[in-house]
Formats: C-alpha cells, sequence, structure tokens
C-alpha cells in the first residue's frame, strides 16, 4: 500500500468563544486515532516532502495557527492523552513572559478577534502562549513550534466599507486604538504581507490613506521575517526555517523576502497533495473551523490519504496597483 498524501489540518484557537470547544477537539483527535493516522510534525513533513524520509504509513499533521493560550491549556492535554504529535504556528510579538498557565490559572479565554485587539493595540499579549509555555511545548512535550510572521500584521483590502458591528481587530489596529464607537471608515482586513493594501494616517483631523510599493512591501515582510525568525531562534535554541503563512496568503513579493530570510520551507491553504517531491515552500493544508463536522472530517481523511496526483491549487490574492 503506498499512502499517497498527508493530510494537515489547521486549527486555531481551541475555546468556546470561538466556537470550537475542547470537545469539539477531542472528538477530532479520536477520529484521526480510529481511522490509524499517525501524527506527525512539520519537521518531519518537511523531510517527507524532501525525500529525506519515506512516507510508509497513514500519516496526518496537526497544526495551530495563533499561538492562542487555549492551545496550551486546552489542546495539549487532549493531544498527550492521546499519544499525539501536533505543531503550533505563533506570532512572536505576541510572546510574553511569566510562568506556565493551567485551566485553573489562565486569563478568562477570549475570542481570536478580542485576542489579537488586546495584543496588538493594548499591548497585552496574556491571551497567547507564553515564553515558558512555548519551551515547554518543544522541549518537555515534543511538539513543533515554529513562526506565523512576528506580527500577524494586516492591512485594509477591500474598498467596500465594514459596517461598525462587522468591524475585526485590524480596524483598530490599523489606527493604532480601540475606535469603537468613533464611526471611523473601516474596510476588511486582511495580509498586509501578501497584498499592498490601505493604511490610514491621520494628520490635522483628515485621514490620509497610503498604499506601498513592492520595494517596500519586500522590505517590510523581510524585517518581520527575520525578526520572528530570530526570536524564536532565540527562544528555542533551534534552527527556525519553516514558516506558516498568516491568512494563508502569499505572493511573489513576501515569497521572495520569506526566503531571503532564510526560510525554506512554507505551509499554505492550498488544497491539494502533500506528498514526496511536492515544493517545500507550498505545502498545503485545510482549514477547520467549527462548521466543519465530524462526518466531514472523516470523508475529508479518507479522500486525501489515497488522493490521485492532483494539481496544488493556489489561493488566489487579487493585487491592487500601489
Ligand atoms: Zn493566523
Amino acid at each position: 500500500m503506498s499512502w499517497r498524501s498527508i493530510p494537515i489540518l489547521c486549527y486555531h484557537n481551541t475555546s468556546a468563544p470561538d466556537g470550537h470547544t475542547p470537545e469539539q477537539l477531542a472528538q477530532h483527535l479520536d477520529c484521526i486515532r480510529d481511522m490509524g493516522f499517525k501524527t506527525l510534525g512539520v519537521r518531519e513533513i518537511v523531510e517527507i516532502v524532501t525525500k529525506k524520509r519515506p512516507l510508509d504509513f497513514p500519516a496526518v499533521g496537526i497544526t495551530f495557527d495563533d499561538g492562542h493560550v487555549s492551545n496550551w491549556v486546552y489542546a495539549l492535554p487532549l493531544l498527550k492523552e492521546r499519544g499525539m504529535r501536533a505543531s503550533f504556528f505563533v506570532c512572536t510579538d505576541f510572546i510574553g513572559s511569566g510562568p506556565v498557565r493551567s485551566q485553573s490559572f489562565a486569563p478568562k479565554i477570549l475570542g481570536a478577534g478580542a485576542s489579537f485587539l488586546q495584543a496588538t493595540v493594548n499591548n497585552n499579549p496574556e491571551q497567547f502562549m507564553n515564553q515558558s509555555e512555548v519551551k515547554s511545548l518543544v522541549h518537555d512535550h515534543g511538539m513543533d513550534v515554529l513562526p506565523h510572521s512576528a506580527g500577524h500584521e494586516c492591512s485594509f483590502i477591500r474598498e467596500k466599507p465594514v459596517a461598525a458591528k462587522k468591524e475585526n481587530w485590524c480596524c483598530h489596529r490599523l489606527y493604532g486604538r480601540d475606535i469603537s464607537g468613533e464611526n471611523m471608515p473601516c474596510f476588511k482586513g486582511g495580509s498586509a504581507y501578501a497584498r499592498p493594501g490601505w493604511f490610514p494616517h491621520q494628520e490635522n483631523g483628515k485621514i490620509h490613506w497610503h498604499a506601498r510599493d513592492r520595494q517596500k512591501r519586500y522590505n517590510f515582510c523581510l524585517a518581520d521575517f527575520k525578526r520572528c525568525k530570530d526570536a524564536l531562534e532565540k527562544i528555542l535554541n533551534k534552527e527556525m526555517d519553516i514558516f506558516c503563512w498568516p491568512w494563508g496568503e502569499f505572493d511573489s513579493v513576501s515569497e521572495r523576502a520569506l526566503g531571503d530570510a532564510g526560510f525554506q520551507a512554507a505551509f499554505t491553504l492550498e488544497r491539494g497533495r502533500v506528498a514526496p517531491g511536492g515544493n517545500p515552500m507550498r505545502i498545503g493544508r485545510i482549514g477547520v473551523s467549527p462548521r466543519k463536522s465530524l462526518g466531514w472530517l472523516k470523508k475529508y481523511l479518507s479522500l486525501l490519504r489515497f488522493a490521485p496526483l492532483a494539481a496544488t491549487t493556489r489561493k488566489k490574492v487579487k493585487l491592487t496597483a500601489c
């Protein structure tokens, strides 16, 4: 039997405010185990893709993006109970200090948007895993922890305003303060790495808008990617050459900066086959939103495990002129 593809699942927070409860995650992990999959860390997956090790058993990758504290408090014990490995992609600007926390000694768990707002606007990273937890994940629990950028930076990516109640954390982040109730123009937020984007700048009571040219964006990407690589290498005393794209998005400018920062592999949100001989800079995953049922997971794992040579489809990124 040749195992043709490694399904890689992308989770985020493991918490009720985001609709993805620890109970749901436990059901998913049981399903993965009962279907006979072995869990691999992303370093092992990159070795398989680059043909440094064979793929001779049914394997799955479990990844968590953003480094939310709920991954440490809730996801880790569920993984450990089942003897499973997982990989955590963290934003290094949000890694604070302090001792490891537990379910009884943890801040009230907030949703993703509130957590990003608190970390980026209020400079309070308590909703994300701290240094002690990141170190323990790797050195005590055998998990992989790798960079997901330094600051998960956003930009406005659409010209159509969004309603105040649909504002996400990017609106506040881009104005540098909580703008709730101020009636400031707000647009859909997205990657500041893969998009030229639009940035507000307030002067004399007026808002001016600027976008970046390719060189400025390259410089911005390179600085962020080098910063997250250096920071995590210092914390974990390990080489960090595997990256995970925030929002799963990239383009030629951001990809060039990633390579120049010294990364050798990158995880995306593209669909397609992950197997020996693939492109290590384009390792696709599937996002597992709270809407995805257990039935969906079973079907997806069965299909992808035996996937034929499907072409990798690239997530489209519309770029507007600078
Ligand atoms: Zn993210």
